[in-house]
Formats: C-alpha cells, structure tokens, sequence
C-alpha cells in the first residue's frame, strides 16, 4: 500500500508552513516544503548573476545542484551545494524572483522527481501549488489553504516584522497579489483549487483549529482507507 500523503496547496502567506509543520509534527509524518526547493534555486541563480531569463543556463545550473532538504531539531534545513541557505532563501528578493525557475518545466520535473521520492519511505505533509494537482495526483487527502489577500498580508508582514527585518505593509501585500496572480496564471502547473481538495479558509481561524481540521479529516480518510 502506497504512504499516505496530506497534499496542501495555496496561495502564499495562507499559513501553509506553520500548519503542514505541526500537523506532520503531531502524525509523526516528514514535512515538505517545496516552495524552498524553488526558492533554493532562484537563490542560486541569483548569487551566481544568471540572467533570470535564460532558461537553458538555469536548466544547466539546476541540474548540476545538489539540493537536500534535512529535519533537525524540528526544523528543515535547506541545504545546497553544502551551504545552508535556509535563511537566505526568505528574502524577499527571493520571494519576487522565484517565478522564473517555477515557470520552467525541465525543473519542475527535476524537482518533482525528488518530492516524488521522499513518500518511498516516509508519510508525507507536503506544501505548495500543484502538490494535489501534479506531484501526488493521488494523494489520499488534499487540502486548499487559502486566506482573504489582507490577512495574509497582515501574516507576512507580522513574520518579517518578527524577524527583524524592516518592511511595508502595502509592499507586503501588492507583493502577496503579484504572486498569486504569477502562482494561478503560469502556464505550467498553476495553481488550481481541484474539485477532490478540501477547500479551508482560514482568514478567521486560529492555528489550532486549522490543525485539528486537518487531522480530523485525515483520521476519516485513513479509517476508509482501512
Ligand atoms: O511556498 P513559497 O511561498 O515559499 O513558494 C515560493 C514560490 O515558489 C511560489 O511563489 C511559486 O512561484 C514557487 N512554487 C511553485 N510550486 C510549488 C511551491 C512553490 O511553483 N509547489
């Protein structure tokens, strides 16, 4: 019988990390987060000065990384080529720029490959955009995450702020919508709200309640699964 994995899709800043993160936490099934895995390699590229809209360098570059991502300590480390980057690949220059590495299919598929592997030995939560739609079409539960474009960027800009990093709240949130619009519109794998997903929206829900939704539907499932 195939591992389980909880699909978790959305649009950016609906809180996808904080609940896939304590619900596998709460399971003991591995986290995914593959938005870092497009945010490693635009991260690279980025530090390497490649024109972002040369896909055949890109392509070149993504299949020559070594792109790992580690649990220690409850945390996911992103490591590539070595470095730890998982830090680096928060910035908001990152964030604007990924969008050139997701809209090219070569690397989707490299990336796919890899987020393919990790349910050969694991449960997975695994977050993203077309985790329902194209890395785990038959993934046992699937999950919208979605928030009004305000309360998700009241909650980016609160994490930034959090981190000390100094931002604007209109900034926030014209980015959140460029994103989105970027994230739904690609022409490869876009994100969908597929008919089979649990839509939730989370705008007036706390963390908690978020987390035993999840989990309550996946007891539902794994009891029908048997
Ligand atoms: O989830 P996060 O906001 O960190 O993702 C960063 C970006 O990576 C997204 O805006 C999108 O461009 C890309 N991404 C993607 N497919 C995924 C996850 C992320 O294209 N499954």
């Amino acid at each position: 019988m195939k591992n389980f994995v909880i699909a978790i899709d959305g649009p950016a800043g609906a809180g996808k990390s904080t609940i896939a993160k304590l619900v596998a936490e709460r399971l003991g099934f591995l986290y995914i987060d593959t938005g870092a895995m497009y945010r490693a390699l635009t991260l690279k590229a980025l530090k390497k000065n490649l024109p972002l809209d040369d896909r055949k360098k890109l392509i070149e570059m993504a299949k020559n990384t070594d792109l790992k991502l580690i649990q220690k300590n409850k945390k996911l480390h992103v490591i590539v080529d070595g470095e730890d980057v998982s830090e680096e690949i928060r910035s908001e220059e990152v964030s604007r720029n990924t969008h050139y590495i997701a809209s090219i299919p070569e690397i989707r598929e490299i990336l796919w490959d890899m987020q393919r592997k990790y349910r050969e030995t694991h449960n997975i939560v695994m977050e993203g955009r077309d985790i329902g739609s194209k890395v785990f079409p038959d993934a046992q539960l699937k999950i919208y995450l979605d928030a009004s474009v305000d309360e998700r960027a009241k909650r980016r800009y609160l994490q930034l702020k959090e981190k000390g990093i100094d931002v604007d709240f209109e900034e926030i949130k014209k980015e959140v919508m460029e994103r989105d619009k970027k994230d739904k519109n690609r022409k490869i794998a876009p994100l969908v709200k597929l008919p089979d997903a649990v839509y939730i929206d989370t705008t007036n829900m706390t963390i908690e309640e978020e987390v035993e939704t999840i989990i309550k539907l996946y007891r539902e499932r794994e009891f029908k699964s048997g």
